[in-house]
């Protein structure tokens, strides 16, 4: 009989694994402790799993199977996003010189410093901050968006505001860090007043995410929404159709899925998320699985 509550089994084998994997920093969810494996699983089934960030005391929601509201996963959670680096990195700073082809770039780091200062289309006219993207350079997952906000846009940090809590919540559902993934956007700065970017913009844009793509190489890929799934993948369907349905971006697999900022205006759609986060979930395990066994 187990008794621990999920938030506190899921703690442990954060702790366990932690210490086990010290450097990748990924929560993974291989059977270390059966015991605590199995709890685990029951209780990621039944969305029990509430966000690890989430100090002790605070009295804890469960998740329930159905989530028709917003306030139904919005457990108070200590909000972590403004503590991510804006690039977590081990790669040397480059020296190169800062006009150098961005395109050239051999390092995300290097990608960055080389579009820092880009005014390659109209964005850069209003924007106070070129919204790189952060995370994990190793991470096996990387999740993209369309454009940075105004709270992007201050902070340089990209999904920070509510979507961008909404987006932790979404990832801490699978048992997953979000200072482990990787997360940026289509475009890199704010389109004025949070319209969509224009073709151009995203034209002369997404070059830039194609790169980083290449560099990160992760297991799998989640656009969030149309636009980051139309620009990755031009002949696809609108977002509900492809949404939770694995298919491929150039060599890597990739799952559409709905952007947060539309759960935030259609809460009635979380329960579709959250069967794509488990779909999420189930693939990347695949895929931990076939390289293991390479
Ligand atoms: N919406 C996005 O698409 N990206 C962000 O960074 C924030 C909100």
């Amino acid at each position: 009989m187990i008794e621990k509550k999920p938030a506190a089994l899921l703690k442990q084998l954060e702790n366990t694994l932690r210490a086990n994997n010290q450097q990748s920093g990924w929560l993974y969810l291989e059977p270390i402790d059966n015991e605590l494996l199995e709890s685990i699983q029951h209780a990621l089934d039944h969305q029990e799993i509430v966000p690890e960030t989430q100090p002790e005391r605070t009295p804890q929601k469960t998740i329930p199977k159905t989530i028709t509201r917003l306030s139904d996963i919005s457990a108070p959670i200590k909000d972590n996003t403004s503590t991510v680096p804006s690039l977590v990195t081990t790669q040397s700073a480059t020296s190169e010189p800062l006009n150098m082809d961005p395109m050239q770039a051999k390092t995300l780091d290097s990608l960055r410093l080389r579009l820092r200062n880009c005014s390659r289309c109209k964005l850069c006219n209003d924007r106070q901050t070129v919204v790189f993207g952060q995370g994990n350079i190793r991470a096996e997952l990387v999740f993209i968006g369309e454009g940075p906000g105004a709270d992007e846009d201050k902070s340089g940090i990209a999904f920070v505001g509510k979507a961008g809590k909404l987006l932790t919540q979404m990832i801490h559902s699978i048992g997953i860090n979000r200072e482990s993934v990787f997360i940026c956007n289509v475009v890199k700065c704010r389109p004025p007043g949070n319209r969509n970017p224009d073709n151009e913009e995203i034209a002369t844009c997404s070059p830039f995410l194609f790169k980083q793509l290449e560099i990160l190489k992760p297991k799998l890929i989640v656009t969030m929404g149309n636009i980051a799934t139309k620009t990755l993948l031009p002949q696809a369907s609108g977002i509900m159709k492809m949404r939770g349905k694995p298919t491929i971006f150039r060599d890597s697999p990739l799952i559409p899925t709905l952007h947060p900022s539309y759960l935030l205006r259609n809460p009635s759609a979380l329960n579709l998320v959250w069967d794509d986060m488990r779909q999420i979930r189930q693939v990347l395990f695949q895929l931990r699985q076939k390289t293991t066994a390479k």
